[in-house]
């Protein structure tokens, strides 16, 4: 079976098995998260007087919120850098599609506004490696019939998937 990938398949692939596999399998509560949506307002107003310079694409499934399209540059805004490996993980899979899709010299700048902190991306070979493994085995942790075990880890307190994960320590 092959299932259309997102970039949050890789994002949760390098964030927490249990919740890539909670995704995979159609259980989606990001939307209700106030992270996401902070994340959100935070690249809204850090980026608002350069709007003009980027543009929301989104191609084979994948949603790029800005993206330089004069310069072949993708800019992922966070709020934390606490999951940075994730976020590296998510906009070279962005430069990975674009470059499949044609487009060349495509290079990625991960912002974090409020760390004033902000990374240059290039995509190199051994990426390119790597993600077809991501890929190969998200593949294979969506497809199985058990859920993974709740990790216990810090991270899971600001995780969309927390009460779904720890209502029976909750109630
Ligand atoms: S709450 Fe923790 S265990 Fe549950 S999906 Fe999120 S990160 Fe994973």
């Amino acid at each position: 079976m092959s299932r259309r990938l997102t970039a949050t398949h890789i994002a949760y692939y390098h964030t927490c098995q249990r919740k890539l596999w909670l995704f995979a399998n159609g259980i989606q509560m990001e939307h209700t998260s106030t992270i996401v949506a902070e994340g959100k307002l935070i690249g809204e107003t850090s980026y608002s007087d350069r709007a003009e310079k980027y543009t929301e694409i989104e191609i084979d499934g994948i949603k790029i919120d800005y993206f330089d399209a004069e310069n072949g540059v993708v800019h992922e805004v966070k709020k934390s850098a606490k999951m940075e490996h994730a976020h590296l993980a998510q906009i070279k899979y962005y430069i990975w599609k674009l470059t499949q899709m044609g487009l060349e010299n495509i290079t990625g700048v991960l912002e974090y506004p409020r760390l004033k902190k902000r990374q240059e991306v290039i995509l190199t070979a051994k990426d390119i490696a790597e993600i077809q493994q991501w890929e190969t085995a998200i593949e294979a942790m969506s497809a199985t019939d058990n859920c993974p075990p709740v990790i216990q880890a810090k991270i899971c307190q600001s995780c969309s998937y927390y009460d779904f994960c720890y209502t029976d320590e909750t109630t």
